[in-house]
């Protein structure tokens, strides 16, 4: 991957105040306390650097993986680079503030066109009606007590449609683009199935995502945030502190003096505080076994009922560019997806349409909603290659003679990959009705003396942005704070 060697100047001026501003705040720390971060994505760098940016000389990041980045994941494919975790940034949003003088992001201009597997191509304006129908119901969600989105959708699709759509064939056309909703709203609320999806209304709509990374990807964020854009002087000290391969299987929590935690191969670390910014789907997996002794029941009672769903994400390289500058998305009529379900390649009605990737002209990225991801995630390269091309030609056949077999993939088993363990947290009805969220799964965990021992980060503990980078990186700031003034 290129290194990017921008120097900016207001940052290098900033680092030099923050710095000097600190240097009085340090001295009257009580002493570096050890703090440790659990995962090095967003969250965990976010509150890494935070800390050693005021000061903090002992900080350790235990990663599972043996990469940073977490759910941004960055790869060199086809003639670029392809992001095969978050891709999208909003305007005016923490991230975009924090690299917004690096000029690293542009927005996505490229338009869709909708291909229907009975009638081909959607008229754009009737296509608009349909999404602008899947905002507001997004939005009206919020007004919707106790209701889970699938009764929700069945109830109010209908009657959405006869407000807009006036004649007959278009009103049975739209019905028949039922699929296509549901998928819009699966990719939105991040869930494998609408059944117990409470809300996901994070408050970032995400097709108010429509910044994206240049040329570098969103591993560029990790390094704005390690100051690594900057010259060697600024570059923040922690990088060397992060411990890749370093599984968490155990933390002694609960004595006065030390947090004890204790990684699958063997090493032992003690620390003060104990970030954890371990995504919610692994967290389900791993808090039983993970905490000793175990979590508070509230705390318990959070990640077992929060949802965590799915979503994957493939990139495809063709040996010739046989389409023009749009993406696609593919309607299946009812008729025929119910066909489908009964043939070969079934799991491509999960396919949402391919989209064109920039700076990488040979490549198309797809993605695939609903419950059928582990099995897609568990095919191996030439039956998703196979299937990629029998669903572009099923939509597209008519319309491009040229399209030629894609010939490798990339793609990250988000969902079988236990440190993750899927994608995106969500709301559901259980946990609306245990009373509890993401906030609460935020709540300190304090020693017998009160010292904040075990603090809780990551995208589902914040409220503002769950489910994005932007979540994590503010949650990651939020804990780092709680301990600098703590220490205070
Ligand atoms: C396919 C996909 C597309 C997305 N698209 C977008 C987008 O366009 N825009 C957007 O804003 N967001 C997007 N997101 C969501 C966004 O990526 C996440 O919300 C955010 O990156 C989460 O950061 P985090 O630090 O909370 O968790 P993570 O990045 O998941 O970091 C947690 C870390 O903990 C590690 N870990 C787990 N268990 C252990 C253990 N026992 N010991 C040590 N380490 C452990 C994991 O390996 C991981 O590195 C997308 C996510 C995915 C997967």
């Amino acid at each position: 991957m290129p290194k990017i060697s921008l120097v900016n100047k207001d940052i290098v001026q900033f680092n030099r105040r923050t710095v000097s501003n600190n240097r009085s705040f340090v001295m009257s720390l009580r002493s570096s306390p050890r703090v440790i971060i659990i995962g090095a994505g967003a969250a965990g760098i976010s509150a890494a650097s935070r800390l050693v940016e005021n000061g903090f000389t002992d900080v350790k990041i235990l990663e599972a993986e043996d990469r940073i980045g977490g759910r941004i994941c960055t790869r060199d494919f086809g003639d670029g680079i392809v992001d095969l975790g978050a891709q999208f940034c909003r305007k005016d949003s923490i991230v975009y503030n924090l690299v917004k003088d690096f000029n690293l992001l542009e927005t996505r201009r490229i338009d869709t066109h909708v291909y229907h597997s009975k009638c081909g191509r959607l008229q754009d304006g009737f296509v608009k009606i349909l999404l602008d129908k899947v905002y507001d119901l997004y939005h009206q969600k919020e007004q919707a007590e106790n209701v889970e989105w699938k009764q929700y959708l069945m109830e109010k699709f209908d009657e959405e449609i006869s407000d807009h759509f006036t004649s007959e064939p278009e009103k049975s056309l739209a019905r028949d683009n039922l699929d296509f909703v549901k998928k819009q709203l699966l990719l939105v609320t991040g869930s494998v199935c609408l059944n117990s999806v409470y809300g996901a209304v994070s408050g970032e709509y995400p097709p108010d995502f429509r910044l994206i990374w240049k040329s570098h990807g969103y591993q560029s964020l990790l390094d704005i945030l390690m100051k690594k854009y900057l010259n060697t002087e600024s570059t923040l000290q922690f990088a060397d502190k992060i411990m890749l391969k370093n599984e968490v299987a155990k933390i002694e929590w609960g004595d006065e003096n030390n947090v004890r935690v204790v990684c699958e191969n063997g090493s032992q670390y003690f620390a003060d505080h104990v970030i954890v910014t371990v995504p919610l789907g692994a967290l389900k997996k791993q808090h039983k076994t993970l905490f000793y002794p175990s979590l508070p029941l509230r705390k318990q009672k959070v990640i077992e009922s929060l949802g965590f769903g799915t979503i994957l994400k493939v990139v495809f390289y063709f040996p010739t560019k046989w389409w023009t500058g749009n993406d696609f998305q593919f309607a299946w009529g009812e008729d025929d997806l119910n066909c489908a379900l009964e043939g070969e390649y079934s799991w491509v009605t999960n396919c949402m349409g391919f989209f064109q990737v920039s700076n990488n002209p040979n490549v198309l990225m797809t993605w695939f909603v609903g419950n059928s991801i582990s099995q897609i995630e568990s095919c191996v390269d030439d039956v998703l290659l196979n299937g990629a091309y029998y669903v572009l030609q099923k939509f597209l056949g008519g319309t491009f003679d040229n399209i030629s077999k894609p010939i490798k993939l990339e793609r990250y088993g988000w969902s079988s990959n236990r440190h993750f363990g899927g994608v995106i947290s969500y709301e559901t009805l259980e946990s609306k009705s245990n009373g509890v969220t993401g906030e609460t799964l935020a709540e300190v965990v304090v020693s017998k003396n009160g010292s904040p021992q075990l603090l809780f980060a990551g995208e589902a503990t914040n409220k503002i942005g769950y489910g994005s980078v932007n979540g994590a990186v503010l949650s990651g700031f939020r804990e780092a704070d709680r301990i600098i003034n703590f220490c205070k």
